[in-house]
């Protein structure tokens, strides 16, 4: 079985703005996540991005353009020699469409867990919200809560 640590996007992997992430342009890496990736990947973990991305619900953006920098994204973690599984986000909004994909709800994890084989119990969700851990916790994935854009060296030691 796989171990995998699981990412929240904003927040974590790029600097979180309050205004909604969606454009190349906005999206800035956090402070060292090339370096923090690069050695989780050396001891073996695969990584799977689960984001809530509600501006698509409150009509603010579009699946074309997360997709876009999702490709962008992926593409600059490949440069790193960094290899991401799998992003799953939530375009949903309760208030809009119910889903269960939107975290703290644990349907995108559990979609992982299945198709990349993931050990759950010697799994991390790395996320900067409750929301977050909230829904680590339901699949039994050990939560890292950080503040945001924490630079991810400092919690190395947490996992490896
Ligand atoms: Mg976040
Ligand atoms: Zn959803």
């Amino acid at each position: 079985m796989n171990r995998a640590i699981f990412l929240d996007r904003d927040g974590v992997i790029n600097i979180d703005n309050p205004q909604f992430t969606y454009t190349i342009e906005g999206f800035s890496f956090n402070e060292g996540i090339f370096e923090a990736l690069k050695l989780f990947q050396s001891k073996g973990f695969i990584f799977v991005i689960i984001t809530n991305q509600s501006g698509i619900a409150r009509k603010i953006y579009e699946h074309k353009e997360v997709a876009i920098l999702h490709d962008y994204m992926l593409n600059e973690f490949a440069n790193h020699g960094i290899k991401i599984s799998e992003i799953y986000y939530c375009p949903h909004l309760p208030q809009v469409s119910n889903c269960l994909c939107r975290k703290p709800d644990s349907i995108s994890l559990e979609k992982a867990i299945a198709r990349f084989n993931i050990d759950a119990a010697s799994s991390y969700f790395i996320g900067d919200r409750q929301r977050d851990a909230d829904a680590a916790i339901k699949v039994g994935v050990k939560p890292i809560l950080i503040e945001e854009n924490t630079n991810l060296n400092e919690i190395i030691h947490l996992i490896v």
